[in-house]
């Protein structure tokens, strides 16, 4: 069974130990963020299978960190329940416009969280089936069905060589491709074409730009050909 992952974005120190430590007790694993901008930043590295996101936050408050959840790519549907300190923010937390799943008013009781929290996992599971899991390595992450790459949640568009070379590199779980296996497997090589094992050096150079922050993933394994750091 695969454990539930949930992000806290909260800036009052006490409550954040407080919700963490009952969460933890229900058996999810917690990652935490006391500001909106590292909140956000979490969330597209993490994965999370839900958020509580406080409303009043440093930098970027919890409206905008819920907006923006909302409006980008495959976390979009994740569950977000908001924390929210006053009665006016209510309608805007549950209004259309940010389409946070449930709130909860402070001061509530840990209790109460957690059975929200439990609800809203329920009802995400309970929209059907999800997709087989995205392989990922660090804020790399490759969607085989759809032919998606994600560096740190943002969608990077490949080319097909580059992203057969991509995915075998992720299927080889870390260990090192050389280049004449990496010929074979992307273009079926046999030993009458002629490819030149640097056309591989090219192709990789070209991936690497294009994963930017994530691109020293791809190590160059010396003598050998290629290997993906997936720590
Ligand atoms: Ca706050």
């Amino acid at each position: 069974m695969t454990v539930v992952k949930v992000l806290v974005v909260e800036d009052e120190k006490a409550l954040l130990k407080v919700l963490k430590y009952n969460l933890e007790k229900e058996g999810y694993r917690v990652v935490s963020a006391s500001d909106g901008e590292a909140g956000l930043d979490l969330f597209r590295r993490e994965r999370p299978d839900l958020v509580i996101l406080d409303v009043m936050l440093p930098k970027l408050d919890g409206f905008e960190v819920c907006k923006a959840v909302r409006a980008g790519g495959a976390g979009a549907r994740t569950p977000i329940l908001m924390l929210t300190a006053r009665k006016e923010e209510v309608d805007r937390v549950l209004g259309l416009e940010l389409g946070a799943d449930d709130y909860v008013t402070k001061p509530f009781s840990t209790r109460e969280l957690c059975a929200r929290v439990k609800a809203l996992l329920r009802r995400a599971s309970d929209r059907g089936a999800p997709a087989a899991a995205p392989l990922r390595a660090g804020g790399l992450e490759l969607e085989l069905e759809k032919y998606e790459v994600r560096v740190r949640g943002g969608l990077v568009t490949l080319s097909t060589k580059e992203f057969e070379f991509l995915k075998i590199l992720f299927q080889a779980q870390g260990r090192a491709m050389t280049r004449d296996e990496l010929l074979e497997k992307v273009w079926g090589y046999d030993k009458s074409m002629e490819i030149d094992t640097r056309t591989i050096d090219q192709h990789i150079a070209r991936l690497r730009d294009k994963l930017g922050v994530e691109a020293a993933r791809i190590v160059t394994v010396k003598n050998v050909g290629y290997r993906l750091k997936t720590d």
